[in-house]
């Protein structure tokens, strides 16, 4: 079962998003166990505070070392192997290959997300991947996080119905985007479905779909 845990300030943002659908099913079938650290446990002093401002100077707070250092050690002793991933729009951008490679890995993994204007950079030496989701800026770590464990759920074995349905999708040869597809009705408002795919011929629909499956650019 592989072991998931995240670092963060808010976790109530995650229990719609992981107990619902294919991330609760998940959980059901012990494919996954998610576990969430609260930051704020490991604040400093009476008010548990886990920010300051910015050394140099600068707008807004960072996240403290200290506190970040401790919820790490904590969850690494739940899950010493565990990979440590921070979420940063400096960091690798995630893609479906890599979604794999971590779903396919033997281990767990601790998501830190950030907030404010981010966090003290002595946190990256207790970090083997910093991962970005895109080249925009989002307020915290948390959406990067559920967007990136669901990415990687839903490739273990036996998460999605038809084991086949992860395989012929999107980027999973790493460029190739699915083809349009269709269900009933054949005719809805004078919109048709292409004949070829109610025709029952498999060669003719395989062909339709190669051509109309589409090259990423990026
Ligand atoms: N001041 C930082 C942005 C901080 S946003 C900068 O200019 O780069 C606050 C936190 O949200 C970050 O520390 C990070 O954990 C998270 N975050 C924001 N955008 C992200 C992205 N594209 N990918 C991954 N994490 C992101």
């Amino acid at each position: 079962m592989k072991k998931i845990q995240v670092i963060t300030l808010f976790p109530e943002m995650f229990e719609g998003v992981l107990n619902t659908s294919m991330m609760w099913k998940a959980q059901q079938q012990k494919a996954v166990e998610f576990s969430m650290v609260n930051l704020r446990d490991f604040g400093i002093g009476p008010r548990q505070q886990v920010d300051d401002t910015p050394y140099g100077g600068g707008d807004g707070m960072l996240l403290k070392p200290e506190p970040l250092f401790a919820a790490v050690a904590k969850a690494k002793e739940a899950d010493p192997t565990a990979k440590v991933l921070l979420m940063t729009p400096r960091g690798q951008r995630w893609k479906q290959s890599l979604a794999k490679t971590y779903a396919d890995a033997d281990q767990g993994y601790i998501f830190i997300c950030g907030r404010y204007e981010g966090y003290d950079e002595r946190i990256v030496s207790l970090v083997d991947e910093q991962v970005s989701v895109g080249d925009y800026v989002l307020t915290g770590g948390e959406l990067p996080a559920m967007t990136i464990i669901d990415s990687i759920v839903r490739l273990l074995p036996g998460v999605l119905g038809g084991e086949m349905s992860a395989e012929i999708e999107s980027f999973s040869d790493g460029e190739t985007l699915e083809f349009p597809q269709y269900t009933k009705p054949s005719d809805f408002n004078g919109m048709k479905v292409p004949d070829v795919l109610l025709s029952g011929n498999h060669a003719e629909i395989a062909k339709w779909r190669a051509a109309n499956s589409l090259k990423a650019d990026k």
